[in-house]
């Protein structure tokens, strides 16, 4: 009897062992499910990372309904980026914006590699956000701007827009905005193009050719585009269609502009409606005028910003095609180097920008760019956007670089260009070295190829024009020998930027 008891007590002991145990196996199978999982929310596989520096990724609601945004940071010390994007309850939308920041931030990753890969110690920056246009026919307009700094060179910023009507999931194009129809989109073009002529910020920028080439009436030409309820807006990259002072131009067409080719859906107000029609038209060009930044030049005519941009490269002694090449961003031992071997072989003279802090670390190479004849110029000595400076620390960006260029090479330093060719009234106050911008921007720190390079010069080189170059870029000393050959052919002969400019 006893034994039996002891029996019994027995059992109930290991059962209850045994569903200890069990229970415990699926509490940490659970536990461990969980930990997995949080660990690919926060620790997304698809990034291709330039270090191990992770990527925090949040979502939050915005003020749009059934919008949510994401923002993707990563606080790498080498290739640091912070994007932000809109995300909705319809998967094409979110598809092709997705894919869209997923090539942005690759392309970023893969340059920045590969500037590691080529002992480039700069780090970069990207920073992709967005701004939220909601139009009163339900449809929104997001425009992304893209601004990417790869270390070292110009930063440049680019413009995508993407839409959607969050209710249908459909994304309005260009096209259903005038309504499929070509002679449409003529007007439209001209309505473009005539702003574009009168923006006093773009006065003395616009580079004619590339403005006419990029307003052509083609869709795609304008396919960046954000509604408001009384103005469309279109965008340009940096650099397209102007020069990299200009930053990224804008147009804004008030809706009353475009009211007799713009789609029904996106007039400004029922048309039979004629006073309240009056009333949107001049809103829209209320928020026209309130677009443009403050130190607006009034009463310029379309005519007189035609003749003040022709100025850029005037038409010289029609006999003779002249080009300035300019060379920023060093000195470099040996892409410098090779630059002055190639511009002797075709006895070429040059404009070399120079930073001051090359300098200091490389005087000998500074000398010797002297010594074979070419202008010294002013490129300030830590490659700073003046425009974000104070007076203070311009004048000493400038002068300091100024001196040392002097005192090393003991020749006068006779121009200047701002980094980024980022220039305001302030900084024209702290110099009075002329401040030369250029026409011809060969993109050398982007494609770093000597094929494009040739192309570029090929495109958009023309009498009178400047040639931006760097000489701390493998890729341009490689491909110089080309140009050069090139322009020779084509009749040119090689000045500098201040001789090109006092002609
Ligand atoms: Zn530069």
């Amino acid at each position: 009897m006893n034994r039996s008891h002891r029996k019994r007590r027995t059992s109930w002991i290991d059962i209850t062992f045994s569903i200890t145990l069990v229970a415990l196996t699926i509490a940490t199978i659970f536990l461990a499910f969980i930990y997995i999982k949080n660990e690919h929310v926060q620790f997304p596989q698809n990034i291709k990372n330039v270090t191990s520096t992770p990527t925090v990724i949040d979502t939050i609601d915005s003020n749009y309904p059934g919008i949510k945004i994401i923002t993707e940071t990563s606080n790498d010390s080498y290739a640091p980026f912070a994007i932000q994007y809109p995300q909705s309850l319809h998967s094409s939308f979110n598809d092709d914006v997705s894919t869209y920041i997923k090539n942005a931030k690759q392309d970023y990753l893969t340059k920045m590699e590969e500037n590691k890969q080529i002992g480039a110690e700069s780090p970069g920056e990207l920073n992709i956000s967005f701004e939220t246009f909601p139009h009163r026919s339900g449809n929104y307009s997001f425009v992304f701007v893209n601004g990417s700094y790869l270390g070292g060179t110009n930063g440049v910023t680019q413009i995508r827009s993407f839409h959607l009507n969050p209710e249908t999931g459909k994304s309005i194009t260009i096209e259903d905005v005038f309504d499929h129809d070509q002679n449409r989109l003529e007007k439209l073009t001209v309505l473009v193009r005539e702003s574009l002529y009168n923006d006093p910020t773009l006065k003395n920028f616009l580079f004619l050719e590339d403005m006419h080439f990029h307003t052509e009436p083609l869709w795609s030409n304008f396919a960046n585009f954000a509604m408001t309820d009384d103005t469309i807006i279109f965008y340009f990259d940096e650099y397209v269609i102007a020069a990299g002072a200009a930053g990224a131009p804008i147009v804004a067409v008030p809706l009353g502009e475009v009211s007799d080719i713009i789609a029904s859906e996106f007039k400004i107000k029922d048309t039979s409606n004629n006073e309240q029609q009056n009333e949107d038209t001049q809103t829209g060009e209320q928020n026209l005028e309130s677009d443009k930044p403050e130190d607006d030049e009034t009463g310029t005519t379309p005519e007189e910003s035609i003749e003040d941009t022709d100025v850029i490269t005037p038409p010289l002694d029609p006999s003779i095609k002249r080009v300035a090449l300019t060379f920023d961003d060093g000195p470099d031992p040996k892409v410098t180097r090779q630059i002055l071997e190639t511009l002797k072989k075709y006895d070429a003279k040059a404009t070399f920008f120079m930073l001051g802090s090359r300098v200091e670390y490389y005087p000998d190479i500074a000398i010797e760019v002297k010594e074979a004849g070419h202008e010294l110029g002013n490129h300030t000595w830590t490659h700073s956007d003046l425009t974000k400076a104070d007076a203070k620390k311009i004048s000493n960006e400038i002068n300091k670089t100024s001196s040392i260029i002097e005192n090393v090479t003991g020749q006068k330093v006779t121009a200047f260009r701002p980094p980024y060719g980022a220039v305001n009234k302030t900084v024209h106050k702290q110099t009075n070295l002329p401040v030369i911008l250029w026409d011809v921007d060969t993109r050398d720190w982007e494609h770093r190829n000597p094929i494009q390079l040739l192309d570029q010069v090929k495109m958009k080189t023309k009498d009178g024009s400047i040639i931006l170059m760097h000489d701390i870029h493998q890729s341009t000393a490689d491909g110089l020998d080309a140009v050069l050959a090139y322009l020779k052919n084509e009749g040119y002969i090689f000045v500098t930027a201040s001789e090109l400019l006092s002609w």
